[in-house]
């Protein structure tokens, strides 16, 4: 395969400029569209509004892959449709399959040849539970909040996602469940890209996936995960829209979490479980904290009793994740009897913990893995000068020193206030 050039640009610096592969196509996704705008769009072309309908079914219950397919529509109409929208926003380059076909890994170019991924995972019925069709999006392509552990954020960070590129990632899924039968249960905003610095976009996603019109899935289906973006959170508080919120908190001391999540360097640990708390008390719904479980960093009796101590008598959930190994970074996953020590003790404080682990291992299971994989892989001089950065950051960490390194900024500006 041939590399274009402003792939391989992330891996020659730490924090490269956006790097767009080449012009994005300006037509917009069918897919951003309301059922308003389409009407009006059907009006403007002298169109009755049950074309717009139509056009709606087509996008959001077809099987259709493109408008020449959608044969309930004249021929005039699709080469209407065709010139003034794209069908599909995030074609899929590849999709793996992994952990017995639990798992389909799939990677989607957008049209500025920009890589993003997503991950549907199938969970088979249980006495105590239906089957789920769980899937995983990204909201931006690459990441500007460069956690150490995650591919993603060595990426560095490219440019927002567009609704339609958002909601993309849900179609193919659907279209792949639906050949079998199947619907998806739960979408998950937890993949490439921190979610709420790209906070209007998202929520026309989620607008998107939750009118009955579009999608049609339950609010309380739908979890944002957030590497603690305060004022993104607080936005999404006053909206209520009742969907499960996630915290990637990693750890609960600031002079660690400044390392593993560089957004603690501008809203400190106290600060993000203070909204996340607002949130819960706003919309009774439990907040869930994730921790990367990464072997003598955040894995530590201290580390389990300060977060203990940081989540006491909180409507809260742990998720505790044992790492994946990554390229950049010389750490490895928590053993499992030490990730099991540290859930005893945070249950043992009275904080409902569970243990889960990520899908998907043999395909690249990290969050970034195959995106990066697919753009090339870093020289081992620039993989060694990682490593060597993130232990002296991680040294200094544990011995309790504050990060003197500048936060991260979000690319547009926007931070969901
Ligand atoms: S873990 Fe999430 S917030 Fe952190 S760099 Fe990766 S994608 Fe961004």
């Amino acid at each position: 395969m041939t590399v274009p050039i402003a792939d391989l640009a992330p891996f020659f610096g730490l924090r490269p400029a956006p790097s767009a592969t080449r012009p994005r196509d300006p037509r917009p996704g069918i897919s951003g569209l309301t059922p308003d705008e389409a009407v009006a769009w059907a009006g403007e072309h002298g169109l009755p509004a049950y074309r717009a309908r139509q056009v709606l079914d087509a996008v959001w219950r077809g099987r259709q892959a493109s408008f020449g397919e959608v044969r309930t529509l004249p021929a005039a109409v699709r080469d209407q449709l065709e010139e003034a929208f794209r069908f599909d926003t995030a074609g899929e380059a590849e999709v793996r399959l992994a952990d017995g076909g639990l798992t389909e890994k799939g990677v989607h170019r957008l049209s500025d040849g920009l890589l993003v991924e997503s991950v549907l995972m199938h969970y088979p019925a249980r006495t105590e539970s239906r089957e789920r069709h769980s899937l995983c999006v990204s909201s931006q392509a690459g990441c500007a909040v460069g956690c150490p552990f995650c591919a993603t954020g060595e990426l560095g960070m490219e440019r927002d996602l567009e609704t339609a590129e958002i909601v993309d990632q849900v179609r193919h899924a659907q279209r792949r469940l639906a050949a079998d039968g199947r619907h998806l249960t739960h979408v998950v905003f937890m993949g490439m890209g921190e979610p709420l610095m790209n906070l209007d976009r998202v929520l026309g996603a989620i607008e998107a996936l939750r009118d009955p019109a579009r999608f049609g899935l339950g609010a309380r289906h739908i979890t944002v995960s957030t590497s603690g973006v305060v004022p993104g959170i607080r936005r999404l508080t006053a909206l209520a829209p009742q969907i499960t919120l996630a915290i990637s908190l990693h750890a609960a001391r600031n002079a660690l979490r400044d390392v593993l999540v560089p957004l603690n360097r501008r809203w400190p640990v106290e600060e993000v479980v203070a909204a996340a708390r607002e949130y819960a008390a706003a919309t009774g719904r439990r907040v869930t904290y994730e921790l990367t479980m990464i072997d003598a960093i955040n894995d530590t009796d201290a580390d389990a009793d300060a977060l203990a101590e940081l989540l006491r008598g909180d409507l809260a959930h742990v998720n505790l994740i044992p790492m994946n190994q990554v390229a950049h970074t010389p750490w490895t996953g928590s053993p499992l009897p030490v990730v099991e020590r540290f859930a005893d003790r945070l249950r043992a404080a009275g904080v409902a913990t569970t243990i889960r682990f990520n899908r998907g291992t043999e395909v690249g299971a990290a969050c970034g893995q195959l995106a990066a994989e697919h753009a090339g892989r870093p020289a081992p001089a620039v993989v060694q000068r990682r490593r060597e950065r993130i232990v002296a950051q991680s040294a200094a960490a544990l011995r309790g020193e504050r990060s003197q390194e500048p936060a991260p900024e979000p690319a547009g500006g926007e931070e969901g206030s």
